[in-house]
């Protein structure tokens, strides 16, 4: 008889936990998956595929301003907030069907309900008991917002997503993804949107290009940017709240929104009752192969603040999979990983920036291309995209590429590819661009641009 019940207990069935589960079901693993709030996890219900949805509705404001240049003509404009969130929530509720289907049709035992670690091989769920070989933590993160006076008052990514009104008025906090992101899913759908960002420049670790042009084509748009700013008090008014900023001044809106930053969901699952050591910010402590400090637990995906990106989570869960169940010890490659920033216009990036490779390398050398996109020559939009390449000097191999523009992520997504591969910048060069594309003038940059000092 086996020692335990299970081979592999997850918790959490997110992406990175469904992965997991389901290839080590497939390997012919004994699987139980514990979810105590929604299949799919943050990506499928309050994150990347909501977000997305929202971001084309949100594109559309400017799709049908650009369409007159093309001769259209479109008619009386109006965003039925409700019916937009109605229908991304029957999406939702689609995907939570096809999760739940993918999982049982894996043959993983599907357990709703809160998971509790009681020693390294016994996990609770409610009041019954599992026993397993190895416990797989895979319980994501959940945002997170400073303690100011009044922050009660606010809203994350959480509610964003469920508002039963658009608001007139948002203030954004927080200049990362989400923040970022928001600002252009508001302002796209009609709303007046303040951003506010502590430091002198949001997205920062992005390229500074890459910033800079962002800031300069979201203020075109009309989106307010206010920098090296933060939130002081929160209040209650009669239709909505105001905030107090840096150096005393107010802004009313009728929202405002945290976006500032994610923390790992770690708390009550009992992993101090196992002594899985977390760092400082609660995140649990895991080695190359997504090992805690207790040798049959693991964890991989947001509660390991790695890399918090959906894809990097399956990837951690497909390692972790094949090193338990298929005999093939595997670290998950947490090198050249490219991500985009939904924002409008759009970010890509896969690789180092300009400073970080200046550091690495010393020596390298820096293509940039900045123009307006062939549509906008009809639509008149002012809008620049801009394209960047970095390159170590030694090896010419290309070890950055940035992009601010329209489907920067679609764009980027191919180059992760010539960079993972090594390619280098003759490589580039050799290569025949797709004309007329935006994406082709990143195999025809041939002017070296001087050093950037960063804003930091
Ligand atoms: P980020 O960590 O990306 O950004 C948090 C922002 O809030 C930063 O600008 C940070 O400033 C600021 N901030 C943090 N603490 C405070 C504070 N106390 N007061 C004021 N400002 C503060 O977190 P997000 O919430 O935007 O996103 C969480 C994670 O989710 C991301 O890191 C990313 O990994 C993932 N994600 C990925 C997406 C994608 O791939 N498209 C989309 C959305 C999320 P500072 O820079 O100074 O620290």
């Amino acid at each position: 008889m086996a020692k335990y019940e299970y081979d592999l207990f997850t918790i959490g069935a997110g992406s990175g936990g469904v992965r997991a589960s389901r290839l080590s079901a497939s390997f012919g693993a004994k699987v139980a998956i514990a979810e105590e709030r929604y299949l799919g996890g943050t990506c499928v219900n309050v994150g990347c595929i909501p977000k997305k949805l929202l971001v084309y509705a949100a594109h559309f404001s400017e799709d049908f301003e650009d369409a007159a240049g093309f001769g259209w003509s479109v008619g009386e404009r109006h965003v039925d907030w409700r019916k937009l969130i109605t229908n991304k929530n029957a999406e939702i509720e689609r995907l939570n069907g096809v999760y739940r289907r993918l999982l049982e049709q894996s043959g993983a035992t599907i357990l709703d309900g809160h998971a509790n670690i009681l020693d390294p091989h016994t996990v609770f769920v409610g009041q019954k008991q599992y026993t397993a070989d190895h416990i797989l933590v895979a319980t994501g993160g959940w945002p997170i917002a400073p303690e100011v006076p009044g922050s009660k008052h606010a809203i994350t990514s959480n509610e964003a997503f469920f508002l039963p009104t658009l608001p007139n008025r948002i203030i954004i906090v927080g200049g990362g993804y989400i923040g970022t992101e928001f600002a252009g899913i508001f302002h796209g759908l009609g709303t007046q949107v303040t951003q506010i960002y502590r430091g002198p420049l949001f997205l920062r670790g992005f390229d500074d290009d890459v910033r800079k042009t962002l800031a300069v084509e979201m203020r075109k748009k009309g989106i307010e940017l206010r920098f090296n700013t933060n939130v002081e008090k929160i209040e209650k008014v009669n239709d909505g709240i105001r905030a107090t900023l840096t150096g005393g001044v107010s802004v009313e809106a009728d929202l405002i929104m945290f976006a500032t930053g994610r923390s790992p969901n770690t708390r009550s699952l009992g992993l101090d009752n196992v002594a899985v050591e977390l760092n400082r910010k609660g995140a649990v402590v895991v080695d190359d192969y997504s090992r805690s400090t207790v040798p049959s637990i693991y964890a991989i995906g947001d509660c390991t603040d790695r890399l918090n990106l959906t894809p990097v989570a399956i990837a951690e869960g497909r390692a972790v999979a094949e090193t338990l169940f298929h005999n093939n010890p595997m670290k998950p490659n947490h090198a050249n990983v490219p991500s985009a920033v939904f924002s409008q216009p759009s970010v890509g990036t896969v690789g180092l920036t300009e400073a970080e490779a200046r550091e690495r390398y010393g020596e390298i050398e820096v293509y940039k291309a900045t123009f307006r996109a062939l549509k906008h020559t009809l639509t008149g939009r002012d809008e620049l995209t801009m394209m960047k390449l970095v390159v170590d000097r030694a090896t010419d191999r290309v070890v950055g590429c940035h992009m601010v523009g329209p489907d920067a992520g679609e764009i980027i997504q191919g180059l992760a590819v010539a960079l993972t591969c090594g390619a280098t910048k003759a490589q580039f060069d050799a290569t025949i661009g797709i004309h007329p594309t935006a994406a082709e003038e990143f195999v025809t940059m041939r002017e070296k641009v001087p050093a950037q000092v960063s804003p930091g």
